[in-house]
């Protein structure tokens, strides 16, 4: 089962990936974590992408892309896999089907987790105060979700016409996601 989790910046896509993995046993593939941990490491990579995840803005296609073939390639034999993040435009959409086809894998299901603007604001306004990512300060979240709606937002259609898509309501608990979640999971198998 090779799984999108799609929505806004902070619709729960991680929390919901995490628990699918303990669940399931899939692979999740966070493109913002990949990055964050090259930004850890203080690589060179790391280092060229800081500025531009601090900023709110997309980092280009052609670096998300590799780190997403290297991760398909270090985990051959995987269960299944969550994209977390990605893909975010529709280059990316198309390299990842490009990508599985090799493996003659393909996506499988496009879950879309709904959340409403306010609510987002405020589950930010509130992970700022706590964790302090430079990213979710109000004015680079503003960018955020300029760059989800214009960049992100018509990967919908893409799915859509491919016949993936599923949307659920992620303004739910996170309990309540999870088990909506695990029903269209299994409706799918
Ligand atoms: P996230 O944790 O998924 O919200 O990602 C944090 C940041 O990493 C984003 O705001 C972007 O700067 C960058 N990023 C993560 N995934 C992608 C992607 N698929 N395409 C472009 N930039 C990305």
């Amino acid at each position: 089962m090779n799984l999108i989790l799609f929505g806004p910046p902070a619709a729960g896509k991680g929390t919901q990936a995490k628990r699918l993995v303990s669940e399931r046993g899939y692979v999740q593939l966070s493109t913002g974590d990949m990055l964050r941990a090259a930004r850890a490491s203080g690589s060179e990579l790391g280092q060229r992408v800081a500025a531009i995840m601090d900023s709110g803005s997309l980092v280009s296609d052609a670096i998300v892309i590799e780190l997403i073939e290297n991760a398909l390639q270090s985990n051959a034999g995987a269960a299944g896999f969550i994209f977390d993040g990605f893909p975010r435009t529709i280059p990316q959409a198309q390299a990842l089907d490009e990508l599985l086809a090799r493996h003659s894998a393909a996506i499988d299901l496009v879950l879309r987790l709904e959340v409403d603007n306010e609510k987002l604001i405020d589950r930010v306004a509130k992970r700022f105060e706590q964790e302090g990512r430079a990213d979710d300060n109000p004015e680079s979240f503003k960018v955020r979700l300029k760059a989800y709606n214009e960049q992100t937002a018509p990967l919908a259609a893409y799915y859509e016409k491919q016949g993936k898509m599923t949307g659920l309501d992620g303004m739910a608990d996170i309990e309540t996601v999870a088990q909506a979640i695990s029903a269209a999971l299994d409706a799918r198998k």
